[in-house]
């Protein structure tokens, strides 16, 4: 922890770059991703502050719209849609994610109750193709596409998709590669970018 310390207090030092941030944000990408440490979405993108809004949750799973039960994930979501005004949301995945992992291996996960569940409430029931592969690539991916089908029925994302002002992007991402690949439709698979 204390080098993460040291480097926050000399952050504070830095140049008149980011004055400019104290006017406000207008960020093009809503990125969603797993809290996951070893995805960096500003070091994928090279974003500088301000060009990403980010919402980062277990697995990178958006939950089920429910109007009547506000959540963090959808007032982020809607932030970012009707305030900020987002061109694009990218749904991020990436490979040996451990809650994806976990569902595929079916993991007990009674002594984390609030994983167990999360997952249980919000994930799909995880292709069990490729429980032997660690990076569980084909698994990530099929959740990637229903999280993005998840955000079809957000209101304010099926407003703007339907007004042809927002677009919505599934990517993978692979840890131990650095490798980014989307999902084209024209293919219906993830590609290199
Ligand atoms: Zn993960």
């Amino acid at each position: 922890m204390q080098p993460l310390i040291d480097n926050a207090r000399m952050f504070g030092r830095r140049p008149e770059e980011f004055a400019r941030l104290a006017e406000g944000q207008s960020p093009d990408v809503l990125f969603i991703t797993c809290s996951d440490s070893r995805v960096v979405p500003a070091l994928i993108t090279g974003a500088r502050p301000g060009q990403l809004f980010e919402l980062r949750t277990a697995g990178n799973i958006v939950p089920p719209y429910a109007a009547e039960r506000p959540t963090a994930e959808a007032a982020t979501v809607e932030y970012a849609v009707e305030v900020l005004g987002v061109s694009d949301i990218v749904v991020c995945g990436h490979s040996h994610c451990g809650a994806i992992g976990a569902l595929v291996r079916g993991d007990d996960l009674d002594a984390v109750p609030a994983v167990r569940d999360w997952l249980a409430h919000a994930a799909d029931e995880p292709e069990v193709a490729d429980a032997e592969d660690p990076a569980c690539a084909d698994a990530v991916q099929h959740h990637v596409l229903a999280q993005l089908l998840r955000l079809r029925s957000y209101p304010c994302v099926e407003r703007r998709l339907a007004a042809g002002e927002l677009r919505l992007r599934g990517w993978y991402y692979e840890v131990h590669t650095g490798a980014v690949r989307e999902h084209r439709a024209a293919t219906d698979a993830f590609e290199a970018l």
